[in-house]
């Protein structure tokens, strides 16, 4: 068949209207249907959280108007606290969120407010600047902002201490979970899906300018890139943090997440190449926390997304429990 621009044009209007995609949506909306199966799972496998109920609080309700960043550079208000029990990969590297050890599993507690300057933190017009508080950490104007605004959550996450590998029918990334995993930082992780008949590249213009962006429950995610956090606080971070070797967070089946590069656990620097990674973004190799060969995976393009995102759309391992 010879296509035409107006069969085209035909074309583009019947999928638009089968899909409810539009080219030009600026507000997130991704994760919506996800999310309500989300909270109904949430609200009935609280219960079932080995991590619900144990470990100190992470801190009081932070109101996004008055958010300031403290001396450990999480949002004030908002508790760190690593117990000794943890794993030094863990103990060593994840703040602004509260982690303990019950039973099986490495849990942690987060208010899930981001320690960065956003867009989302205000109720201010498209473009504006940031509230006082937070310029020092980047001033930067937004132009894809939505309507959505940053706030306090309470995530619970149960990861498994000991990841195996799972043998039957791989859980998705894409359904059914309140967040896939946790940041350094202490923020959740989504999948690498947008809204139905979109894909994550055009829901990425409204990422702000460290890579999060909240959906309309107020929880702000990371899908893929990641511009600075955790020992990063410089205030003119201009180099994607995802594009090296660094411990980005730990996915909700207890495998690390790790940038685009992978490191072989060498003191060396220099070293790192790029990995040859399966369909779920992961491989097995030894890394600067695991001495000998251990799953993990890393940011990389991906096919659903055709952006590089930090999760696939299946769990390589079993997975533990997420509520809010
Ligand atoms: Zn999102
Ligand atoms: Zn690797």
């Amino acid at each position: 068949m010879k296509l035409t621009l107006t069969s085209l044009a035909a074309l583009f209007a019947i999928w638009s209207t089968l899909t409810g995609c539009s080219l030009f949506k600026k507000d997130e909306s991704d994760d919506d249907t996800t999310l309500m199966l989300l909270l109904l799972a949430a609200s009935s496998s609280t219960s079932t959280n080995p991590c619900s109920g144990s470990g100190a609080s992470t801190g009081s309700t932070i109101s996004n108007t008055t958010a300031t960043i403290g001396g450990d550079g999480c949002i004030s208000g908002v508790t760190t606290s690593m117990d000794s029990a943890l794993p030094t990969w863990i103990k060593n590297n994840f703040k602004c969120s509260v982690g303990y050890v019950v039973g099986d599993y490495y849990c942690f507690k987060s208010k899930n407010l981001p320690n960065h300057t956003s867009f989302y933190w205000t109720g201010a017009a498209t473009g504006a600047t940031l509230s006082a508080a937070l310029t020092n950490y980047d001033s930067t104007t937004y132009t894809a902002a939505g309507t959505n605004r940053i706030g306090s959550q309470n995530f619970v996450y149960a990861i498994p201490k000991t990841p195996t590998k799972n043998s039957g029918t791989l859980t998705g990334t894409q359904g059914g979970l309140s967040s896939i995993g946790i940041t350094l930082n202490g923020l959740a992780i989504f999948n690498n899906a947008a809204a139905p008949g979109d894909v994550l590249a055009t829901e990425a213009t409204t990422f702000d300018s460290f890579g999060a962006h909240p959906n309309n429950q107020s929880i702000t995610h990371h899908h893929a890139w990641i511009k600075k956090y955790s020992t990063d606080q410089s205030a003119t971070v201009t180099t994607n943090f995802n594009m090296d070797s660094n411990l980005i967070g730990v996915a909700l089946d207890g495998y690390a997440i790790y940038g685009a590069q992978c490191d072989n656990g060498t003191a060396g620097t220099g070293d790192d190449f790029t990995p040859t990674l399966d369909s779920l973004h992961g491989h097995t190799a030894v890394t600067q926390h695991f001495s000998t060969a251990t799953y993990h995976y890393h940011y990389v393009l991906d096919s659903t997304a055709t952006i590089k995102t930090l999760m696939g759309s299946y769990f390589y391992g079993k997975i533990g429990a997420v509520s809010n």
